[in-house]
């Protein structure tokens, strides 16, 4: 298809120098998203309505606005912030992740000695359990 791959590189030519998609620019288009979603609880309430509409077009103008952008250095920059509070979450975003994973079956403890999260199985009861960070003995009473 001649006319398909003139496109591309047209559209190569077009983007070459510019930012293109960015882990931050993908970050935006995630909140986007959920601004959008969040959007439909606000059917009946019409200023919160434009209010959210009006978040919501400023996350996709300035998404638009960092694809297209050729101060690299720039982006770049910013791109790089937003990977450093990526990391500096990292661990409270694993964390919630097993939460979620394991809502159903497990519980989730803190070790009142050295703060370590454990992670105990659902049942009614005491139970004792060891720390495997400190080693020292916790007991537990889970009601339901
Ligand atoms: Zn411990």
């Amino acid at each position: 298809m001649p006319a398909f791959s003139s496109f591309i590189l047209k559209l190569r030519n077009f983007m070459s120098g510019r930012n293109g998609v960015d882990k931050l620019t993908a970050g935006l288009l995630v909140i986007y998203c959920a601004v959008a979603a969040i959007k439909i609880f606000f059917r009946g309430f019409p200023i919160v309505w434009i209010i959210v509409s009006v978040i919501q077009y400023l996350f996709l103008a300035y998404i638009i606005f960092r694809v297209f952008s050729r101060n690299l250095q720039k982006r770049y920059r910013e791109n790089f912030k937003f990977e450093q509070f990526l990391n500096a979450w990292k661990p409270y975003f694993e964390h919630l992740k097993l939460r979620i994973q394991y809502a159903g079956t497990h519980r989730f403890r803190k070790c009142r000695y050295c703060s370590e999260f454990l992670r105990l199985k659902k049942g009614r009861g005491k139970r004792t359990v060891t720390c495997p960070k400190c080693g020292k003995e916790l007991k537990f009473y889970f009601l339901f």
